[in-house]
């Protein structure tokens, strides 16, 4: 793979940040340095002079998280920009059992599985997106999205293409479609503008709540393969999939090394926490971490230690099972919120099932645009809900669809909130 050809000229520009570099190498010196070894090299703060003396953390099982002496110093310290490495050997074995990248084993310079830490995905997300759109390059994605994606995306100015998709996911006979604008060996030629890479949430996406399948991940892969270009795969609800077994992901089937995958303990750890992590071919993940060198620095070190520490007390079967029990209390969720909306709104709105994650994605019958009825008289009805239109490139444009999410609510709830609902479509028809 021709990596440089992805990059954009600021990403490319990147160095070290000189003195993150020899930081870390100093780290490794003093790790094994006699005691006669005098530093005066650092520039971190003494963390003598830091208020915080010990802190511990219940966890549900009765067990504790304690930072006291020399870890409470490290954990309120700078750390490394990619991540602690207690934390990162930890997940590229989870990766690694999850995933199975035929990467692993590759040459660091051609495609080989890395791994970085970042302040939630989003901040990974937003990073990679820098490293790869430059204004006017071209970019597939399947509306509706997140809305951090379009954030992150839109002032970048690339050619946002929408690619056609159903409760399965995208299209892959939409997507090749789209991709016969181009002759395969356009990729070669920049002047083409062939697309730089494909953007999907492939599980319980966020606002429709669908999962992309295997079969059809295969299809789009072997697509990625033909025209050459990358596949972001934006997972945060992997661990929210109801149904098992899992569809394989984009990163297990990566013989080339061209997907980016971005993952989050937000959605079954903590959001606040700030923790997430890209996988992806070093010579990507290494740009990600120098732009992190000059914004960041790195994740949030105690969040880290954290969850590092967690995940050591409970190995990798008892994070599984945890996950097992967070997606028992999701998928009872949405199993009470379709209760509630065929009760309410059969006949007057349309939804599919969602396969995983936290969200209802749900089209009002006869109504062309949701826009004023969520924001202003659903409010008046006590109900709030977000209306569709900001899920798409065009956020001007009519939609009859708004988004439920079913994470915080009891079932009375959801029953009342839909009953609501159901008189005032009923009143606005
Ligand atoms: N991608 C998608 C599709 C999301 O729904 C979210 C969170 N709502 C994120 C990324 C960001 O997650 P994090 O908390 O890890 O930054």
């Amino acid at each position: 793979m021709n990596y440089s050809r992805f990059l954009t000229a600021t990403s490319k520009a990147r160095r070290r940040n000189p003195i993150r570099h020899t930081g870390e190498k100093h780290m490794n010196i003093i790790s094994r340095a006699p005691k006669t070894l005098i530093s005066l090299a650092p520039g971190s703060p003494n963390p003598n002079m830091f208020p915080f003396k010990s802190v511990a953390f219940t966890v549900e099982n009765g067990n504790t998280i304690q930072f006291e002496d020399e870890m409470i110093k490290r954990a309120f310290q700078y750390s490394s920009s990619n991540g602690i490495p207690e934390l990162l050997s930890w997940l590229k074995k989870l990766q690694i059992k999850l995933h199975d990248p035929p990467t692993v084993h590759y040459p660091p310079n051609e495609g080989q599985m890395d791994i970085c830490i970042t302040s939630g995905c989003q901040d990974g997300l937003c990073k990679t997106f820098e490293m790869l759109i430059s204004p006017g390059d071209t970019v597939l994605l399947n509306e509706p999205l997140y809305p951090g994606t379009l954030c992150a995306m839109k002032p970048l100015g690339g050619n946002m293409i929408n690619v056609p998709s159903d409760e399965h996911g995208i299209i892959p006979e939409g997507l090749k479609k789209i991709l016969s604008r181009w002759k395969p060996e356009d990729s070669k030629d920049p002047t083409k503008k062939t697309p730089k890479f494909l953007y999907t949430i492939p599980n319980g996406s966020n606002p429709t709540g669908n999962s992309l399948t295997g079969d059809r991940k295969k299809e789009i892969y072997e697509l990625a393969r033909k025209y050459d270009f990358l596949i972001i795969e934006d997972d945060p609800y992997y661990f929210l999939q109801f149904d098992k077994p899992w569809a394989p992901s984009f990163l297990s089937m990566d013989v080339d090394g061209r997907v980016i995958r971005a993952d989050t303990f937000s959605k079954v750890l903590s959001s606040g926490l700030r923790v997430g992590f890209m996988t992806g071919p070093k010579c990507l993940i290494e740009r990600i971490v120098l732009h992190t060198q000059a914004s960041t620095l790195h994740a949030c070190t105690l969040s880290q230690l954290m969850i590092s520490q967690l995940l050591h007390q409970w190995g990798e079967e008892g994070f599984l099972a945890h996950v097992d029990r967070t997606i028992d209390f999701y998928k009872t969720q949405r199993d009470l919120v379709l209760a509630a909306a065929d009760k309410w709104l059969s006949g007057l709105a349309e939804w599919h099932v969602p396969k995983a994650g936290m969200f209802l994605w749900i089209k009002i019958k006869g109504i062309s645009d949701t826009k004023e009825l969520i924001e202003k008289k659903a409010i008046e009805k006590q109900i709030l809900l977000v209306p569709g239109n900001g899920f798409y490139i065009d956020s001007s444009a009519p939609t009859s669809f708004f988004r439920a999410s079913f994470s915080m609510v009891t079932a009375e709830q959801m029953d009342m909130a839909f009953q609501r609902l159901a008189q005032l479509i009923k009143e606005s028809l």
